[in-house]
């Protein structure tokens, strides 16, 4: 592909605003336009031409077929595949597409989680367009972003909610932005840039491994000779067939209007990196979910494995997703930037003292929105953030908070020019916060960068609860200054006693270190190591309260939801264990005991050759430490199946029982079988090893 082809080729493949306008007629157009900006609703006739016009577009791209395409609550997306095919007489068809198949789509919901939602005899569910997320053609097929309820209208999906925590903020943000003389702005829009990060491994070696082929992960392996103690791998040179992989994935994504911008080599050996240019949230969701599906494609194009899961490998850096989330109006403005005097800049003040204190707030929350059994494993190990939940704000804004709360004039303007004495290089702006590696939850300039995010999750549920928990506070700060007498200082004493009351979430030191985590103990924060602990958050009442108050989600899905997520720990953990048990009773015992008679055999050998005298000590040692780490693998083995015999129940029970007793189980089984790996010879050991996936 050429570089001129690039702007053709971008957005080829969407129904975008461009197609819209080139396609509609013009009253259509407009109606159109105006459901995706002001959310009202679609006239039933404009769908008819709407969806008539997406299907002459999609037949034209190769589109055979249209898809209803959703988020349930499993975590990945589905669809189901209808033809445009539509019989007239006995042997003839035309293609068609009507306004109500565009708009809703009907099918057997029972085999999705519901958490109870719904009983398997009551299997209606709905999928419902949404107008603000483009549709697409991939595989021959028109992808339509819908809703997904069931027939009482509860929402089984993550995008419902998210569509409302969207409407939520906008009304609530206009009300802030009125109150400072804005007559102008309409609508304020969530704006996010996932950044995505993955592993790449070889096809082969993964399909030799049981635990990369049923987990995505590793539950066996002794660490590499090398990690990434070197740290030459973080932004180093792409390897040849790496940069071949990148740069297919960009077209592909370019074409679905996917603006993957950044692409570099992470931390860990063989860990990658992509990031996108920010869009609106809904837009956001969809896309990340389907760069996902394409780091996975184009991966096996290559001869690699994609690895999303968080913690693929222990001892090296797991990856992430930073979702970087940002309010932006209508007219371009972000209302997270500062501008040259942030301390003067009091509706930035506000917004930022409502941030602060929804994350305060809302900390078991945040933590929840993105809580798995694979995320902990990554949550409070080598580099991840913490489990606890804080905010960074640099020293600039740090110094203006302090001065506020302190009822100090505030001075410094700390923006510095940066020299670095050498001729030919220009002088610079220094920015006013370095960056902090650590933070869950950083400022960075204009947005806030909230990297706890696992790298397999939907980016959805995460930003739902900034949302709505952000327009609380706005609802709350509106009311306020709306009844005031004297907004002025209404406004000042607000920010104030906001910042005062909550500044205990803002901590701008090493995130990584123990004194961090004792510290926010003494300050009251909420540590939950793992996603059992705070399950129990959805439904505490102050939670449910703020839902549904806000109309986001009623208990009633906040309820299914609970059980959901107990029920996919259990369900994964229950995975593991399984394929832990079946890889070290059919491949990694047996191959120990291989070597064992092996050396056994030698010895016979040299005795036979030589004399009963002859020296084996060699082979009596090995053999003697292999059958005692044989042992300890057997009866840990033993103690993981009993364990695992032992696994019933259903809900909280089940969860908290698999973290308490199975996961250990799992620990303790790892623990001889890595030490085994490290002694046996390299053509015996049954699967490739750390140095093979992460080396090679
Ligand atoms: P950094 O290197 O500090 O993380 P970047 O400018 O590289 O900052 O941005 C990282 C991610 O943040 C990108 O995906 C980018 O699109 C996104 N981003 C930048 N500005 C915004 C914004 N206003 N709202 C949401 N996301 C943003
Ligand atoms: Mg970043």
């Amino acid at each position: 592909m050429s570089l001129s082809t690039v702007p053709d080729l971008y957005g080829s493949m969407v129904f975008n605003n461009d197609v819209m306008r080139e396609r509609l007629p013009k009253d259509a157009y407009k109606a159109l336009t105006k459901t995706i900006e002001t959310g009202k609703e679609i006239d039933a006739s404009i769908a008819d031409i709407v969806a008539n016009a997406m299907k002459d577009w999609a037949i034209e791209k190769g589109a055979t077929h249209y898809t209803h395409w959703f988020q349930p609550l499993s975590g990945v997306t589905a669809e189901k595949h209808e033809s445009f095919i539509n019989p007239v007489g006995s042997c003839k068809v035309v293609m068609d597409f009507s306004g109500k198949e565009l708009i809703r789509g009907e099918g057997d919901a029972s085999s999705f989680p519901s958490g109870g939602l719904r009983a398997t005899f009551e299997a209606r569910g709905y999928t419902a367009w949404d107008p603000g997320s483009y549709a697409f053609v991939k595989d021959k097929t028109l992808y339509i972003p819908t809703a997904f309820c069931s027939y009482t209208g509860e929402a089984l999906d993550t995008k419902t909610p998210l569509l409302r925590s969207m409407d939520l903020i906008n009304e609530q943000a206009l009300r802030i932005l009125r109150l400072f003389g804005d007559t102008q702005t309409q609508r304020v829009a969530t704006t996010v840039g996932a950044e995505q990060e993955y592993f790449l491994i070889n096809k082969d070696y993964y399909s030799k491994r049981m635990d990369l082929r049923f987990c995505g992960k590793t539950l066996f392996g002794a660490p590499a000779p090398k990690g990434q103690e070197l740290e030459d791998h973080y932004f180093g040179p792409l390897k040849t067939n790496v940069a071949a992989f990148m740069a297919e994935l960009d077209t592909e994504l370019w074409k679905l209007g996917i603006n993957a911008k950044t692409e570099h080599n992470e931390a860990a050996p063989s860990q990658h990196e992509l990031a996108p240019i920010y869009a609106t949230l809904n837009l956001a969701v969809d896309q990340n979910l389907l760069t996902m599906e394409y780091i996975r494609k184009v991966a096996e194009r290559h001869g690699m494995t994609a690895l999303l899961t968080e913690k693929p490998f222990a001892g090296v850096n797991g990856s992430g997703k930073h979702n970087n989330w940002s309010l932006s109006t209508d007219l371009g403005k972000n209302l997270l930037s500062p501008g040259k005097t942030p301390a003067e800049n009091k509706q930035f003040l506000l917004i930022l003292s409502a941030v602060i204190r929804a994350v305060d707030q809302y900390q078991d929350l945040l933590r929840l929105s993105v809580a798995s059994a694979d995320n902990d494993d990554r949550l409070g190990s080598n580099e991840a953030p913490p489990a606890v939940v804080s905010v960074f704000i640099g020293d600039e804004l740090e110094d203006i908070v302090e001065s506020i709360v302190g009822g100090k004039e505030y001075h410094g303007n700390k923006r510095t020019e940066m020299n670095l004495h050498v001729q030919t290089v220009p002088t610079f702006t220094r920015d006013t916060t370095d960056r902090n590696r650590t933070s869950p939850f950083a400022f960075t300039g204009n947005k806030f960068e909230f990297r706890m995010v696992g790298s397999a999750q939907n980016i959805a549920m995460p930003n739902i609860v900034l949302n709505t928990a952000v327009a609380e506070v706005f609802k709350d700060f509106a009311d306020q200054l709306e009844s005031a007498k004297n907004f002025d200082t209404a406004l000042n004493s607000l920010i104030r006693d906001t910042l005062a009351a909550h500044r205990r979430i803002v901590f701008n030191g090493n995130g990584y270190s123990d004194e961090w985590i004792a510290e926010a103990e003494r300050r009251g924060l909420c540590n939950y190591p793992t996603t059992v602990d705070v399950i129990p958050a959805l439904t505490a009442s102050k939670n449910i309260r703020l839902f549904t108050s806000t109309g986001v989600m009623s208990e009633t899905e906040l309820r299914s939801r609970e059980s959901i997520l107990y029920e996919i720990y259990s369900k994964t953990i229950n995975v593991e264990a399984q394929t832990m048990i079946q890889m070290a009773s059919r491949e990694i015992l047996p191959a120990v005991e291989n070597y064992i008679r092996t050396l056994a055999d030698t010895a016979k050998a040299k005795k036979d050759a030589f004399g009963e005298g002859f020296n084996c000590a060699l082979e009596q040692d090995l053999i003697d430490r292999l059958c005692t780490l044989q042992y300890k693998a057997y009866r840990a083995l033993e103690s993981l199946k009993a364990a695992e015999a032992k696994a019933v129940g259903t809900g909280e029970k089940l969860a908290v029982y698999y973290k308490e007793k199975v996961l250990p189980a799992m620990r303790a089984l790892r623990v001889p079988v890595d030490q085994l790996e490290t002694i046996m010879p390299e053509d015996l050991w049954p699967f490739p090893t750390y140095g093979d996936l992460m080396h090679k």
